[in-house]
């Protein structure tokens, strides 16, 4: 079962399955963040915290960024609308050799919200 961890191990994901392929979108809190997006089902996702959390939700958002408030790691994303079932999980923090063998797909999230590949 792949775990993603933040840097500090406060912040632990336990995903089902390593995700197929991690999406790198453009849009303006992705491309400051930095991040890989695996998308998933939030029942295939365990969140376990032995540590403080912190969110950041853009003004008039409809979901929240996560991060452990101790090393900084953004660590995923979630829809405030429990009937959204789908969640991005920062594949960064998952083993590299995980992220390695998923395909990186390129998301204009900036613009047409349209895969660029
Ligand atoms: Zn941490």
């Amino acid at each position: 079962m792949p775990v993603a961890t933040c840097h500090c191990g406060a912040v632990t994901l336990d995903l089902t399955a390593p995700p197929s392929e991690v999406t790198e979108c453009n849009c303006s809190i992705c491309r400051r963040y930095g991040v890989l997006w695996a998308y998933m089902p939030p029942a295939e996702v365990t969140i376990r915290t032995t540590g403080p959390t912190d969110r950041y939700v853009r003004e008039g958002g409809d979901q929240a960024f996560q991060r452990c408030a101790t090393c900084g790691c953004v660590t995923h994303w979630q829809k405030f609308d429990p009937a959204f079932d789908r969640m991005g999980v920062n594949a960064r923090l998952l083993p590299p050799d995980i992220l390695a063998a998923a395909r990186l797909r390129h998301l204009d999230g900036a613009e047409t919200d349209r895969y660029l590949d």
